[in-house]
């Protein structure tokens, strides 16, 4: 895609970070089996139950007194609703009635296919005209003001104009209205993310005070560890949060205060930083992990890259190298000359290698060099080589480097902690000047030397350009990993269709297959643990706080969903790579920042007319009903042959921060959780017989309670004996006993 002004964010977003088990010893099993009385309702009765929950769901939503926050939406509904009524009324004249609608639970436009206005829109004068007829129905808040803040235009000449909401002297990211339109000035469509804010009253307090808390709260949760706030770490953001009872999606301004990470190094936790939020109230809130800070990070003299990138003595390193699947790749990178030094850099890409270790507690970027150009690491050549393929694939449709505009791209290879341990993971770090930082080679991670992979990690710069503001939470965490997914796989086969390469049947479409070991699956997702279809085996529901023990709302347990309908227009469809490449650049190109599936079931048919293959519509649409994208409540019905496991959690434990394990006899192990605004989880799985137990964490995800499912019904009692569950598919789902306070 050709894009004109592109607006930039700062975004990190991680690879491989899995959900494990619970471990521990697990305790002598016995049997119980679960019979018809306590496993099993009526169907009369479940469905009653259903309704009961709708109804109760509903009442939370209007009862915004049980978390004190009161959500401004406007003055007088009654002109609201006129005036929303009114841009309906047009939008079917407008359209003969053939508009394809997708809202929110209030009845608001999340995206659209037809046309809002009458005439063609060519100008900046015209796309505002546009927004302002549409308004309205997009959102009830009468205070709304929008800036177009870029356009992008592909290769068609369809031009997707972007504008974010104006926020006092801010511009407020995550509210986003997308409207796209024709090479003529025909409107396709639109998507809109337009989430309520919410104050709460009080009196405020400033940032000093906000640090105090941090510290505050931080020495008292983490005794004897130093936490340091970075110098001018404090600021004020917008952030999105959940009602806990309600499900609802709002803003929130909070304190954002960046501290060290001390626990940089250890499992799971390798950011050097924390962003601790605090409300204007001061109340502490939770901490995530970051990976730049601009105030510390930017010390190093990143203008030093462009004087690099300037070096006009350019010469190769051929080699050949055969990978974890057995097949040799002949590869060649460019390599500059500089006063008797070889250097792993690319002017032209603007690309360069360099040590983790040095940029990361030396501050400086040292480029990775060599005397004789024969004597490179491997692993360092294969990951510059699969970068400078990903960024050949979306350069050669217009959007060049990972922001579209050309910045720099600085690959950090071997990843390690402050004692030179090697740290298991890879990641887009973000953003820092024009410099876009990827870690790309660890000696604890084999999956530095696959293609997919980097693909997927340069995708997650690309589409947080491409949708900024985007949310890594929920449905549009999923959709973000599933279409990072796809992208690395295209970039991967469209390498092997050049090369000749054949791969094995089964490994197309399989992530990280050139290790030998693939980690996802995109036509089979099961075989990787992963959700196939919402409310399938592995499904895990949305949730009220992401957090690493839900996976973001199982970004990765359920991004097979979104992956495998590439998978399937591959295999199934014999749709050529090149054609899923444009179909899927498009689809991202039309999400705002909280589309999710009901969106994507609308956003994947656009694309295909938008990109030019409409006759792919009639598969696409049949592909999404499988997946059941469009469904309201994912738990109403699950596949033939597995079985729905059901437990109402009590009132004294939180159900934003609880999971539920079940493992079977050959440890095959499901995970789930309460969705968003429910206290009920619910897990599909196989028949079979299982372990259960559920356990409570707290905001720092330590473990506070654990109970295992006994003879007796749960059991806080670390010795009491485990019992396997007997689950049986006569498609009527099981029940777990309620838990009683013991
Ligand atoms: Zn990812």
């Amino acid at each position: 895609m050709k894009n004109r002004v592109v607006k930039i964010i700062l975004s990190s977003v991680l690879i491989c970070s899995f959900i494990c088990g619970c471990s521990g010893a697990a305790p002598e099993p016995e049997e119980i089996v679960v019979t018809d009385d306590i496993a099993r309702e009526t169907e009369a009765e479940e469905q009653d139950e259903i309704r009961q929950e709708t109804e109760e769901d509903e009442d939370n939503e209007d009862n915004d007194a049980y978390t004190n926050e009161a959500f401004w939406f406007c003055d007088d509904d009654a002109i609201v609703n006129q005036k929303a009524q009114k841009v309906f009324e047009d939008i079917s004249r407008i359209n003969d009635g053939k508009e394809i609608i997708v809202t929110d639970d209030k009845g608001y436009i999340t995206f659209l296919i037809g046309s809002v206005i009458e005439k063609q829109c060519i100008t900046e004068q015209d796309f505002n005209e546009a927004l302002e007829a549409v308004l309205p129905a997009l959102s009830p808040r009468s205070d709304l003001q929008f800036k177009l803040v870029e356009w992008l235009m592909d290769d068609k000449g369809n031009r997707f104009v972007n504008f974010k909401e104006v926020f006092g002297e801010d511009i407020n990211d995550i509210n986003t209205v997308k409207l796209f339109f024709d090479p003529e000035g025909k409107m396709y469509g639109l998507s809109s993310t337009i989430l309520p804010f919410s104050n709460t009253s009080g009196e405020e307090i400033d940032d000093k005070k906000a640090v105090d808390i941090v510290i505050d709260h931080m020495s008292k949760d983490d005794p004897g560890v130093t936490y340091t706030v970075v110098p001018d770490g404090v600021k004020r953001k917008f952030t999105h949060q959940t009602n806990p009872y309600s499900g609802v999606e709002y803003l929130k301004e909070v304190y954002v205060v960046t501290t060290n990470n001390p626990h940089q190094g250890e499992k799971t936790s390798e950011a050097p930083y924390l962003d601790h939020r605090v409300g204007l109230q001061g109340a502490y809130m939770d901490s995530t992990p970051a990976y730049v800070n601009s105030e510390v990070d930017n010390n190093r003299d990143y203008g030093i890259l462009d004087k690099w990138f300037s070096r006009a003595s350019i010469t190769s390193y051929k080699t050949s190298v055969i990978l974890g699947d057995g097949i040799q790749r002949d590869i060649e990178v460019p390599v500059v000359y500089d006063d008797g030094m070889y250097y792993l850099e690319d002017p032209k890409r603007k690309m360069l290698c360099a040590e983790y270790y040095d940029f990361k507690y030396k501050d400086t970027i040292r480029v990775i060099s060599s005397k004789t150009n024969d004597d490179w690491e491997i692993d360092d050549v294969v990951a510059y080589y699969n970068y400078i393929k990903c960024y050949d694939f979306y350069d050669d449709d217009g959007w060049t480097g990972p922001d579209g505009v050309g910045g720099q791209t600085v690959l950090l290879m071997d990843y390690v902690d402050e004692n030179k341990q090697p740290i298991d993971n890879l990641c887009y770090l973000g953003r820092l000047e024009n410099a876009h930082l990827f870690v790309a080679t660890s000696e604890g991670d084999g999956y530095s030397m696959s293609m997919d992979v980097a693909g997927h990690e340069y995708s997650h710069a690309v589409t947080s350009y491409a949708v900024s503001g985007i949310m890594y939470k929920n449905e549009t965490g999923v959709i973000n990993e599933g279409i990072c997914d796809i992208m690395g796989e295209l970039i991967e086969l469209k390498d092997c269709e050049e090369k000749g390469i054949e791969l094995q049947l089964g490994d197309i479409f399989a992530m990280g297959q050139s290790t030998g070991v693939a980690i996802r699956d995109l036509y089979m997702p099961t075989l990787g643990e992963q959700a196939s279809e919402v409310g399938g085996l592995y499904f895990v529901p949305s949730v009220s706080i992401p957090d690493d023990i839900n996976d973001h709302g199982g970004v990765h347990i359920n991004s097979g969903i979104v992956s495998s309908i590439c998978g399937e227009m591959y295999f199934d469809k014999q749709i050529p790579i090149a054609v899923l490449q444009d179909i899927w650049e498009v689809a991202f190109s039309l999400m705002t920042p909280a589309s999710g599936y009901e969106e994507l079931a609308k956003i994947l048919p656009l694309a295909c007319e938008m990109s030019g293959y409409p006759e792919l519509i009639d598969d696409v649409n049949d592909m999404v009903l499988t997946k059941r994208l469009g469904s309201q409540d994912p738990f109403e019905a699950f596949p033939a042959g597995f079985v729905q496991v059901k437990f109402t959690l009590p009132p004294w434990i939180d159900w934003t921060r609880t999971r539920m394990v079940m493992r079977d006899l050959y440890n095959y192990t499901f995970v789930g959780w309460p969705q968003k605004g429910s206290n009920t989880i619910y897990m599909v799985v196989d028949e079979g017989s299982y372990q259960i137990q559920l356990t409570e964490f707290d905001i720092h995800e330590n473990a506070i309670g654990s109970w295992i499912y006994t003879l007796d019904g749960w059991s806080s009692n670390k010795d009491a004996k485990a019992s396997y569950v007997i689950v049986s598919a006569d498609n009527q789902g099981v029940i777990l006993e309620p838990m009683k306070l013991n």
